[in-house]
């Protein structure tokens, strides 16, 4: 493992550091810092993805030929980690993170041309149509139907937890073309305008109370038969070469290092209470235990290796942490942590609303039952935590 980074990764966090104090105002930092999913304010995040573009680094990992910032395994890391520690809002995964890597892999020249720039600019703003009702961990025996009439298809079904359709004009979604003996068989990975004639959004509200997800219905949608990705039947292969984005992209150890710094500063005098001081130095020593395994999955990574099952690994214990820095984020906050108080942010949604007067003690505390509430999801979106243990198990340990 080489933990140490060469003077040109060093030459580069410098550069990262410059452009992060020149661009990331006051206002995008509060988008960052005030969040209480794990999206940043709407409106704020499609903002810095407008001053990253320009410097040409709102899509870290693709090519430059496309508008990527072509970045090496080790820069991506350190990029993602300077914006962390910075407080920057994330940017939404489903346009640059997960349909551009699957148009790049397996779209044609036209789409290519057409998509890539608007995922980067925002114009176009995506959504992940997956999930359904009956198919979730098993998602293969998915229903929603796309049936061939002349150049375009006729959809019609549901898809569900959608999150960001409520905002977002345009979703990928595996839908059902063909019947064959495999499930896996006979999907097709669509692109779809959200404003087709057909397509109804219906909020899900979250119990921390933000409207981030959503259910769709599709009644008749028409949609061109060259909005397909990949070949007809064989939207799997493009869905699984995007799971890979998604479960193995991102690394945890540093926003977990920032929230726990905020946990110390909330907890004020109770730092000196030794049993809740001891359950902070036991998350430290456990974010830190992360951050080692995360540099040591980037060496592996940098140097050409498979990923195997480091993505499942960082999943299971970054989300776990996460959960677990809420509940210390909850006792941080004292009597405020008991207190339910919606107004405290919107995650997703504007969440850079001004300080309501009519809230109860500092912010950081009434939006801690907020974060704790939200966080549960995380051990069950992206592949839940019990399916990545299952990969765990039968790649590992030949279960
Ligand atoms: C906040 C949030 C955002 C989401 N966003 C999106 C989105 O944008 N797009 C999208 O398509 N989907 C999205 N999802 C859906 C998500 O991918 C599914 O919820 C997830 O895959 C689990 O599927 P399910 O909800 O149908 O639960 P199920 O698959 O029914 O699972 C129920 C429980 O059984 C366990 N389980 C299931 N199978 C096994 C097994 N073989 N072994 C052991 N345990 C098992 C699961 O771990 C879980 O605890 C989102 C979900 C959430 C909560």
């Amino acid at each position: 493992m080489e933990l140490a980074l060469s003077a040109e990764d060093r030459a580069f966090a410098a550069e990262v550091r410059a452009f992060l104090d020149a661009e990331l105002t006051e206002e995008l930092r509060d988008a960052g810092r005030w969040m209480t999913s794990v999206y940043g304010d709407h409106e704020a995040s499609l903002e810095w993805q407008r001053r990253l573009h320009a410097r040409g680094w709102a899509a870290p990992a693709w090519p430059r030929q496309w508008g990527g910032g072509e970045f090496s395994v080790t820069q991506r890391y350190i990029f993602q980690r300077e914006c962390a520690l910075a407080g920057a809002p994330p940017l939404s995964p489903m346009g640059i993170a997960m349909c551009g890597p699957a148009l790049l892999g397996h779209g044609s020249e036209e789409q290519k041309a057409h998509f890539l720039p608007r995922i980067l600019t925002g114009e176009h703003f995506w959504c992940q149509g997956y999930s359904e009702p009956h198919a979730g961990s098993d998602l293969a025996p998915l229903k929603m139907r796309a049936v061939r009439d002349g150049d375009h298809f006729v959809c019609t079904g549901t898809k569900i937890w959608t999150t960001h359709a409520n905002v977002a004009n345009w979703i990928f979604c595996l839908v059902r073309t063909g019947q064959f003996d495999r499930p896996q068989l006979g999907i097709t990975f669509l692109l779809i305008p959200m404003d087709s004639p057909g397509v109804t959004v219906q909020p899900i509200v979250m119990t921390s109370g933000e409207h981030i997800q959503n259910q769709i219905f599709f009644d008749e949608v028409r949609v061109p038969v060259a909005n397909a990705v990949g070949a007809i039947d064989d939207g799997w292969t493009v869905a699984k070469y995007l799971l890979e984005f998604e479960r193995g992209g991102s690394a945890y150890a540093p926003g977990l290092q920032v929230r726990l710094e905020r946990i110390r500063e909330m907890a004020g005098s109770l730092m000196e209470d030794p049993g809740f001081a001891a359950r902070v130095a036991e998350a430290q020593i456990r974010v830190d235990v992360l951050e080692v395994y995360e540099f040591r999955a980037l060496t592996a990574a940098a140097r050409g290796g498979r990923p195997g099952i480091s993505g499942s690994v960082m999943k299971i214990l970054g989300t776990e942490l996460s959960q677990h820095l809420t509940e210390l984020a909850l006792e941080a906050a004292g009597p405020y942590g008991l207190a339910f108080q919606p107004a405290a942010g919107a995650a997703g949604g504007p969440n850079l609303i001004p300080h309501d007067p009519g809230l109860k003690g500092p912010r950081e505390a009434a939006i801690a039952p907020l974060k704790y509430l939200n966080d549960r999801a995380g051990s069950i979106y992206a592949g839940s935590n019990e399916i990545q243990r299952n990969i765990i198990a039968k790649a590992q340990l030949g279960l």
